[in-house]
């Protein structure tokens, strides 16, 4: 067991080497798979995944960080405490549970304290059938001048034209319509990209490895940024 505060880590290099450090105490091996641009530091990037249980077990609890990058560092922190956490280790193994850990599902955002991917592309709004026709966001098409003007800083007429945009459909409908989604403005907000990036490919080749064999899967990925600070929220459940 480790202290709370000594689990997180101020940047993204030091939060893989204490994930990879909690993995080596814990005498579990790693799996890294590397990411083809280098971090902020000049530091490898790379989705790495520790599997804590036998590799044929049937109920497989998946803990994940990092799919809005800069969130990184609190999953980080989790995972590296419960890789620490001796007590939470023995009852997942006597429960029959392997847990899978999936460190920076998006190194190159969490190095880079961005929340998308190398691809401007925002993770969780980049899994689909790229074969079959992507939703199409007519509200952002709307705002998308408005969101990124031809002048930056944004000049007075762009600050007016937004506050008329808000005046006219509402607060709600402002936030609607950038963040539900969005799939053809790659310079955009919220983009969710036109194919798999190589977070998607990455994560679906590890659960294809680790997922086939379990019949029950629970899933944790963790964020933050919506909520108090410190509070720990479902902010979805399926
Ligand atoms: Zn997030």
């Amino acid at each position: 067991m480790i202290g709370i505060v000594q689990a997180f880590a101020p940047t993204y290099a030091r939060a893989r080497t204490q994930f990879l450090e909690a993995a080596a105490t814990a005498s579990l091996p790693i799996e890294s798979h590397r990411h083809p641009l280098l971090g902020r530091d000049g530091e490898d990037l790379a989705m790495d995944v520790v599997r804590d249980g036998p590799p044929d077990a049937d109920k497989l609890l998946i803990v994940s960080s990092g799919c809005h990058g800069v969130e990184g560092f609190c999953g980080s922190g989790v995972q590296v405490f419960a890789l620490h956490d001796q007590e939470w280790r023995d009852l997942a193994h006597a429960q029959g549970v392997a847990v899978l850990y999936i460190h920076a599902l998006n190194p190159y955002g969490f190095s880079h304290l961005r929340r998308t991917t190398h691809e401007n592309v925002d993770l969780n709004r980049n899994f689909h059938d790229f074969r079959q026709p992507l939703p199409v966001n007519a509200a952002y098409r709307e705002v998308a001048p408005l969101l990124l003007p031809d002048a930056w800083p944004p000049q007075a007429d762009n600050e007016r034209a937004v506050q008329a945009y808000i005046a006219e459909h509402g607060g709600a409908a402002w936030q609607a319509a950038i963040t539900r989604g969005q799939h053809e403005f790659a310079q955009g907000l919220y983009f969710g990209g036109t194919a798999p990036t190589w977070s998607n490919q990455t994560l679906r080749a590890v659960l294809r490895q680790h997922g086939r064999r379990a019949s029950r899967v629970g899933w944790i990925d963790l964020h933050t940024g919506l909520g108090p600070s410190g509070l720990g929220e479902r902010i979805y459940c399926g």
